[in-house]
């Protein structure tokens, strides 16, 4: 096992991984900008090293910075976190290449699932169900027409290298499709610097639900059920839950076993999400996550597992803490995703928080590195935290995250809390009615 790792990220996950390693008798090095010198995760690490100014750029994404952290202290291992360097595959065979250990998957399986052509036609060949659609990429827009007649419109041209909803249009006919073709092929271009592009069928109103797996270096991988993650505002999610209200027990064992076997043929190292949209009863892959979600909190309440502690120690070499038979979903567990943004428009706040109070008491997590008087640096993501919660089932999870929502406190700064509090007083979402445009429609609704 390792005895000192280093933490390649900030915030609230940064805090999430510090504690895993303590609890495993880690030392851990926070690596921090300058905006970030009086931050929590740095703190609370045993060490901490300034890497560059504010701009992400130069600093966490900075991998010869991070080596050099490494080095200077004598780190054996990185963990990534989410977002930044964590599914950057050049940066995990640079780690490889010092003699130090990325913790997460290999380089070669990052890049394979990075690039969104190469992930659907990984997923196909292992017998994961995929979005209809073209067989690899499209190069022109009488390719595209012929596709969209085959498969029947509305279509969506996608961008291989795509992310955060980027690159992403939909043609409701062969007439739409020059315009949406030239702009997604642009759009990627010019966010990507790559304008490869592929064609699927559109689904119209479907559920995201997406499979948390782990797999370890001795051939062992397991899933550990689905995460709910419809409720999204611009493709980005805002609120999710494990159990998905709508997924049986056969259906999860079916779905979860087929990713946990694709998992194994691959050799796939650590955590990873295969994300489905799921319709009338059909799950659709759309893409695989390399590394630790944002989200990971609600499996790892249900599933009573350290899923950052798993990480650890399968890129230590150990085999996985527990096995298929042994998991066993428990309750039910929801989170909200707090940011410091204004309402209705969701419009960045950053500034002083003048006073923070977590909710706590029995099934409430809150992860967040937020504390009296900490000025949020406007550089980075607006999330400030996650509120976490778990009941014995759905309904009594509700009520207890209204609960706990009245007792978090951050005064000096505007957040999301507020939308929560409201969402909770429909009916809809207290009967797990909803899909993935849901959450856009009430939004218009209301505001
Ligand atoms: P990104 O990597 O840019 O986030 P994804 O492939 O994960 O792209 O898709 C993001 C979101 O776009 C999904 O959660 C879903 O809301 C929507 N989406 C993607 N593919 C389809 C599809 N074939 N039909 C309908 N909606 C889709």
């Amino acid at each position: 096992m390792f005895s000192k790792i280093l933490i390649a990220n900030r915030g609230e996950i940064a805090l999430r991984i510090h504690r895993a390693a303590k609890e495993m008798g880690i030392s851990t090095v926070a690596v921090h900008s300058t905006a970030d010198t009086n931050a929590m995760h740095v703190r609370m690490a045993d060490e901490s090293v300034c890497i560059g100014p504010p701009a992400a750029s130069q600093s966490y994404l900075n991998p010869h910075a991070i080596i050099t952290a490494c080095e200077i202290t004598g780190a054996e291992a990185i963990h990534p976190g989410y977002g930044f360097l964590s599914e950057n595959a050049s940066f995990a065979q640079i780690v490889a290449e010092h003699g130090l250990t990325f913790i997460g998957p290999t380089a070669e399986h990052i890049r394979v699932m990075g690039d969104k052509i190469a992930a659907k036609d990984t997923m196909k060949r292992l017998g994961v169900p995929c979005v209809p659609g073209s067989d690899g990429g499209v190069d022109s827009v009488e390719d595209a027409q012929a596709l969209g007649d085959e498969i029947g419109y509305p279509v969506l041209v996608k961008a291989a290298a795509g992310g955060g909803g980027r690159g992403m249009k939909v043609a409701r006919s062969a007439a739409e499709m020059s315009v949406a073709f030239s702009s997604a092929r642009s759009e990627a271009k010019a966010a990507f610097g790559d304008d490869a592009v592929y064609i699927e069928k559109y689904l119209g109103r479907p559920r995201h639900i997406e499979i948390q797996v782990v797999g370890d270096s001795h051939g062992n991988a397991i899933h550990l059920g689905e995460r709910d993650c419809s409720l999204q505002r611009r493709h980005q999610k805002v609120f999710e839950e494990a159990p998905s209200p709508v997924i049986s027990p056969e259906q999860r064992a079916e779905i979860g076993e087929t990713c946990a076997k694709a998992m194994r043929e691959m050799g796939y190292l650590g955590v990873g999400t295969i994300e489905f949209l799921y319709e009338d009863g059909q799950f659709y892959f759309i893409e695989m996550n390399t590394r630790l979600q944002v989200e990971h909190p609600v499996t790892e309440m249900v599933y009573d597992i350290d899923l950052v502690r798993e990480q650890i120690r399968i890129a230590a070499g150990e085999k996985l803490s527990l096995s298929q038979d042994r998991v066993v979903p428990r309750g039910h567990a929801v989170e909200c995703r707090i940011n410091a943004e204004a309402l209705p428009a969701f419009a960045p706040r950053p500034g002083k928080v003048q006073a923070y109070h977590a909710p706590g008491g029995l099934g409430v997590r809150m992860d967040s590195a937020l504390y009296d008087g900490y000025a949020i640096p406007p550089h980075y993501d607006s999330l400030i935290g996650k509120l976490i919660v778990q009941g014995e089932d759905r309904r009594d999870c509700l009520m207890r995250l209204r609960r706990a929502l009245t007792e978090l406190i951050v005064d000096g700064v505007e957040t999301t809390a507020p939308l929560f509090q409201a969402l909770l007083d429909d009916p809809d979402l207290q009967a797990g009615m909803y899909d993935i445009h849901w959450l856009e429609d009430w939004l218009k609704e209301r505001f």
